[in-house]
């Protein structure tokens, strides 16, 4: 049989938790010229484990606004409201390699347990507060609790990885290359994330590692904010035998004075500029990226 080349394929994969703006507009457009270029798929999904905060009138309008700057994907699309399975799956692979503890600890107990911390060693990671592990030794229920917060026991989960060498191909402009996720480091520099928040039954870090996977991305594309957590998702992808996607993390867009736009600016959402009459092309030039050609 002939050699069959794996489907490229990339996604985008907003939250929608307020309207798009222009560095949505960048992002989902960097990964659909990417995809066009390698003759690959683009697809869309909705991130929207934080159901406090998504709105369907978000997701209405991410659609609108995708379409209005000439994006197509196929449907339907994935959203991870509705993936509680699996992710409940990966979590209980976890538990059941006993990875996993539940953590009862407020913000203020943690902030409380690092006052004194280390000399030198970093009070942050990609995921916000190193957790000083306060509940890692607690004992332990026999079934995986429902309800609670789940951190990942980092020193145990590198004692299953072993001597593995673990690494991502970074093929974004800022990053370009191989990297090693050292292990050693990591541990002080991750800690014991978060890998199912109370009131989510999940995380971001896990909810992204089983969707990509699921869903067969062979390119992640997105923000260079992003990048440093790439590493967390490294560790899960190791841990769940899942594979390593190429990662593609592009620039975030700045204003004019130089700064990053924020993921909240509102000033600059896509529906602004349409309800004041601008055209696809008009935001396209906006952004430095051109519109897609049609196929
Ligand atoms: N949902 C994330 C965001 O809107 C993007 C996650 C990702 O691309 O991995 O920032
Ligand atoms: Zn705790």
């Amino acid at each position: 049989m002939a050699y069959q080349p794996k489907l490229m394929r990339t996604r985008f994969a907003p939250s929608p938790t307020g309207p798009l703006h222009l560095g949505h507009a960048f992002s989902a457009l960097t990964a659909a010229h990417f995809a066009q270029s390698l003759g690959g798929e683009f697809l869309l999904r909705i991130e929207d484990i934080d159901q406090t905060r998504a709105r369907p009138e978000w997701e209405a309008q991410i659609y609108d606004d995708l379409t209005w700057l000439g994006l197509t994907w196929p449907t339907p699309v994935m959203r991870q409201s509705d993936r509680m399975p699996a992710y409940r799956a990966a979590l209980q692979t976890l538990w059941d390699m006993d990875l996993l503890y539940p953590c009862t600890c407020k913000r203020r107990d943690i902030e409380a347990a690092m006052s004194a911390p280390q000399e030198g060693a970093p009070t942050h990671g990609p995921d916000g507060l190193i957790y000083p592990g306060t509940c890692r030794t607690k004992p332990k229920p026999d079934q995986m609790p429902d309800g609670e917060t789940l951190r990942l026991d980092m020193a145990k989960a590198f004692a299953i990885i072993g001597t593995e060498t673990l690494t991502f191909t970074e093929i974004g402009p800022v990053h370009t290359g191989t990297h090693i996720v050292d292990l050693s480091k990591a541990h002080q520099t991750l800690g014991d994330i978060v890998l199912a928040r109370r009131d989510m039954g999940t995380s971001y870090h896990l909810s992204v590692v089983i969707d990509d996977s699921d869903q067969g991305i062979t390119h992640v594309t997105r923000g260079s904010d992003l990048f440093e957590a790439t590493q967390i998702h490294v560790i899960l992808q190791a841990l769940l035998n899942k594979p390593v996607p190429t990662y593609h993390h592009h620039d975030l867009i700045r204003d004019d004075q130089g700064k990053r736009l924020a993921k909240r600016d509102d000033a600059r959402a896509i529906a602004l500029y349409r309800a004041e009459g601008k055209t696809p092309k008009d935001v396209a030039d906006l952004i430095g990226t051109p519109l897609l050609s049609p196929l």
